[in-house]
């Protein structure tokens, strides 16, 4: 089945791939060839996907998912595959995060809940690049 995961700032991935599972706002869900046709949205998380007995590991910052007939476009926010996260700028997007919830005056509590959330699941994926 091919996988493609579109940005607002340009594809980030169109392969031929094996199996999905991407963290719906449902609750998580697996895709294999051969799957029926269905959309659903999608939370920040990470996506896996298996290719010649390997994982690989992405982010995807909330979006859409389509699934018709062995074709699945993920429409998403922002997404970076594991081995393209910058670490250290999620590391310094959480702290920013966690500064504002200390500073209470004017606190936007959904962005920065939202923003501390991409950096956790930013970090998780990274590590699940350098741990391979
Ligand atoms: P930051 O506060 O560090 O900008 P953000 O969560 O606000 O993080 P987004 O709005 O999700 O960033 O993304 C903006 C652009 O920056 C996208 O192209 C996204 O892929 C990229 N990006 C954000 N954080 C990282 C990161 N840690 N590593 C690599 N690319 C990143």
């Amino acid at each position: 089945m091919i996988l493609e995961i579109v940005t607002p700032y340009g594809s980030i991935l169109s392969e031929d791939v094996d199996e999905v599972v991407a963290s719906g706002t449902e609750g998580e869900f697996g895709v294999l060839p051969g799957h029926v046709s269905f959309v659903t949205t999608l939370n920040i998380g990470m996506l896996i996907y298996k290719k010649g007995g390997r994982n690989y590991y992405v982010f995807i910052n909330s979006g859409y998912a389509e699934v018709i007939s062995d074709n699945m476009m993920v429409l998403a926010d922002s997404a970076e595959r594991s081995e393209d996260i910058d670490i250290e700028r999620a590391r310094e997007a959480m702290k920013r995060a966690e500064e504002r919830f200390k500073k209470e005056e004017d606190l936007d509590f959904t962005r920065s809940q939202t923003a501390l959330q991409r950096a956790i699941m930013r970090i998780q994926v990274a590590e699940k690049a350098s741990s391979r």
